[in-house]
């Protein structure tokens, strides 16, 4: 049986030795770090914040205009934020004139945490590049890391395969660098350093999510792990080590330029983001207004 003290000293000491295995934080002075409520990056900006308290941080939330669960998540980033003593950073997509469940009526429908994803992504980068943060730091842990990979395998998408990685290099003043300090704690981990720390954290899932495919993939990626104990470890360790690097080799390097609506890097005309942006404000306009 492990007390308390060990248990939170094994957690910080893992998250360090992954951060530094890594060379994540190397020339970064300031860094976002990404919150959403969930326990993950409260343990996420705990852990930083207490490992690394000579960096500048701040902590950035997007609120996604999610009825209830938002707000709920909002007021938990600010009291650990507070605790921890990191300056919280608040984007509402609303003020860009729709919400996240409006992606319900558009094809997304189907992905629309792909198209969620998509929209954190977008303004994380932009809010790194408007208070000029080296890197931006995610609460993506082992499960999520796994759950993506199996996905991308099973395709066989070796473009995307190739960027699930620890860190993701910046390019230019507008693309800043990823970083994923949990990215070998499981979700167990994470929850037991919330719960040993007194962390608070939102328990419930958002209400976008149930049934999705993403879901049923974590379920069976928790069978697997009931029945080959370690299969995580091993799928992740055989990623980085094995497959990475001559996925990278092979992969293609993209050309970037300034998207022509936002001036944010894209690979084409218009970023990814600007053409999801066009397509829910369609919706919107149909409906009347953002969330109706
Ligand atoms: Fe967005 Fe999906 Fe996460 Fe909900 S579960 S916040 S829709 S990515
Ligand atoms: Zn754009």
């Amino acid at each position: 049986m492990i007390c308390q003290a060990c248990l939170i000293d094994f957690y910080e000491k893992k998250v360090k030795s992954t951060v530094l295995k890594y060379g994540m934080l190397k020339g970064v002075r300031s860094l976002g770090v990404a919150v959403s409520g969930g326990k993950d990056s409260m343990a996420l900006i705990r852990v930083l914040s207490h490992l690394f308290p000579t960096i500048n941080m701040k902590a950035i939330y997007i609120h996604l205009g999610i009825p209830e669960y938002s707000d709920k998540c909002e007021v938990v980033a600010r009291k650990v934020c507070e605790e921890v003593g990191v300056e919280l950073i608040i984007h509402r997509v609303s003020d860009e004139g729709y919400i996240i469940p409006d992606f319900q009526y558009t094809p997304f429908k189907s992905r629309i945490c792909g198209a969620c994803g998509t929209v954190k992504r977008y303004h994380l980068n932009r809010i790194a590049y408007e208070h000029g943060l080296d890197a931006i730091a995610t609460g993506h842990n082992l499960d999520d890391t796994v759950e993506v990979l199996f996905e991308l395998y099973l395709r066989g998408e070796v473009d995307e395969i190739a960027r699930i990685r620890p860190v993701s290099p910046g390019i230019g003043t507008k693309m800043a660098a990823r970083i994923k300090p949990l990215i070998e704690m499981t979700e167990e981990e994470n929850l037991y350093y919330v719960d040993a720390t007194n962390t608070p954290y939102v328990e419930s899932w958002c209400p976008l999510v149930k049934g999705s495919r993403m879901m049923r993939r974590k379920e069976l990626i928790r069978m697997i792990e009931e029945k080959i104990p370690g299969f995580r470890h091993t799928f992740f360790k055989s990623h980085i080590k094995r497959f990475l690097p001559r996925l990278e080799e092979l992969s293609r390097h993209v050309q970037l330029r300034e998207c022509e609506i936002c001036g944010m890097p894209t690979t084409s005309n218009i970023c990814s983001y600007c053409r999801l942006r066009s397509r829910v404000l369609r919706v919107v306009e149909m409906y009347g207004k953002a969330g109706s």
